[in-house]
């Protein structure tokens, strides 16, 4: 199979401290870290398109550039005049991560304020991936026309992914994320949600509960990952076990998720087989924890013999 994967959601600017109370800039964001572990993980018969709003300014210019330069492609982007992309940065305190935002008006917000681009950058991809993130940045209307767009794509015979990544402070209410986050799933095809953010925000009490529930709403497939307690699938309807593997020593868990969820779909596309998918994107995963910050180059992943 070839053919085009579409990440949908908001990649910001990434302020780190680098020592001397110097700071590092990079670029990340749950859907572009996705987007660049199934880069790094797919061969050259698929392509990997970024869709998101920007602005024109020389910050967005240079994080275009970046995500070119990973060979993702930019060509649907938004670009809004006079707008900026959002920011956060990390805070370090007796090993402790913080985080520190600056998103409110990026112009990620906007990213499906235009309707017909968004549709054409949909209709053009056989894979779209979305979140809860995604859904979350949205004002209202907005979230509903990605959603019809996602249903649209669903209906097409497309495979619409959706990670909840559920983040209660980025919502107006508990009662808006837990619908709207609902709404993502239904319109889907595979969920690929975090047991801990289900158990805490949906109240669920096993992993069984979090797959009937994302069955129920009528997602096809779904995989829970459950950290250093591995992933269980349910592909429709049949379930599998996939143990995480062995981290000697864990640096930094940022993109854990979004690096299986990446590396688990590159896999899943050119082979079809989900257990197998789900055993190589573990090992990527544990690599992505031994290492420092989102995004690890592909030459660190041991992509090549194992
Ligand atoms: P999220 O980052 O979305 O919370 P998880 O914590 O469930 O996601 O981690 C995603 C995947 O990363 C897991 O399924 C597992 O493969 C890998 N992983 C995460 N933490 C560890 C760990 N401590 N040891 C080994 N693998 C891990």
């Amino acid at each position: 199979m070839s053919g085009r994967f579409l990440s949908i959601g908001e990649c910001m600017v990434e302020l780190s401290q680098a020592g001397d109370g110097m700071l590092r800039k990079g670029f990340a964001g749950d859907t572009f870290n996705t987007a660049w572990y199934a880069r790094a993980c797919l061969g050259p018969d698929w392509s990997v398109d970024y869709f998101t709003a920007l602005g024109d300014d020389a910050m967005s210019d240079e994080m275009v550039a970046f995500i070119n330069k990973a060979g993702i492609g930019t060509s649907l982007i938004r670009r809004i005049r006079g707008r900026t992309p959002g920011l956060y940065m990390i805070n370090l305190k007796d090993g402790e991560r913080s985080f520190s935002y600056w998103r409110d008006s990026a112009a990620a917000r906007s990213l499906a304020a235009d309707p017909d681009r968004l549709r054409e950058a949909v209709e053009s991809a056989e894979v779209v991936y979305f979140s809860g993130i995604t859904l979350a940045i949205l004002p209202h209307e907005d979230a509903e026309t990605l959603l019809a767009e996602v249903r649209r794509a669903k209906a097409a015979g497309k495979l619409v992914v959706f990670d909840p990544n559920i983040r209660p402070r980025l919502w107006s209410s508990y009662d808006v994320m837990h619908t709207t986050i609902s709404e993502g799933a239904r319109s889907s095809v595979l969920v690929m949600p975090s047991f801990d953010d289900e158990a805490a925000h949906f109240g669920d009490d096993s992993i069984e509960a979090t797959i009937h529930r994302y069955r129920a709403l009528g997602a096809v497939h779904i995989v829970v990952k459950n950290g250093a307690d591995g992933v269980t699938l349910n592909f429709a309807g049949e379930q599998t076990f996939v143990p995480a593997e062995k981290v000697e020593k864990v640096v930094d868990t940022t993109s854990a998720g979004d690096s299986f969820n990446g590396a688990f779909l590159a896999r899943y596309l050119e082979a079809g087989d989900a257990p197998a998918a789900a055993r190589f994107a573990a090992k990527v995963a544990a690599r992505v924890v031994s290492e420092h910050g989102a995004l690890v180059v592909r030459e660190k992943l041991g992509l090549d013999g194992g």
